[in-house]
């Protein structure tokens, strides 16, 4: 039977079953220094309030953070698409100052299959370092396999710690 995304925002989302896997909880962190990025697979899904502030919807209740948002809407699919994005914990290479930002990167969400589908493709950020104003940043995940700028001898490890969300 067909669900709508809409309708599939009230209620907690579905994380396992057919077609549809737990997000795997990993360390992201240098080989060599002790150098660690913030532990999770990459992503956060966030939504607007009404000043722009952007509220981290955290896993696996989602669709209940969206709800307290943004309330009862009569066009809350629409709302949610022009709301709702991922942000990724940044680095930037030059000052190695910690950011988060909405690049449009994507990858595994719960709502691979459902609201994920809806969310806006386009970026919502500058790939730009808040601090010295350098281009010169990478997201968490761009960071796998990467020299470590900040002992610049060890490389950046995606490590599973063996837990799902
Ligand atoms: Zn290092
Ligand atoms: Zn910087």
């Amino acid at each position: 039977m067909h669900q709508s995304s809409t309708q599939f925002l009230l209620q907690t989302p579905r994380i396992s079953g057919e077609g549809e896997v737990m997000p795997r909880i990993n360390d992201y962190k240098c080989n060599k220094c002790d150098l660690r990025l913030p532990r999770g697979w990459g992503y956060c899904l966030y939504v607007e309030d009404d000043n722009g502030k952007r509220v981290p919807c955290y896993h696996p209740v989602e669709g209940r953070f969206i709800k307290q948002v943004l309330g009862e809407r009569a066009s809350l699919e629409e709302v949610v698409r022009e709301r709702a994005g991922f942000n990724s914990p940044c680095i930037c290479l030059d000052c190695l100052h910690r950011f988060e930002a909405d690049l449009g990167e994507r990858g595994w969400s719960p709502y691979r299959l459902n609201l994920e589908r809806d969310l806006p493709r386009r970026k919502k950020d500058k790939r730009q370092c808040p601090c010295c104003k350098s281009k010169n940043i990478k997201t968490e995940l761009e960071m796998v396999g990467q020299p470590c700028p900040e002992c610049e001898e060890g490389v950046i490890e995606e490590i599973w710690t063996g837990s799902v969300s």
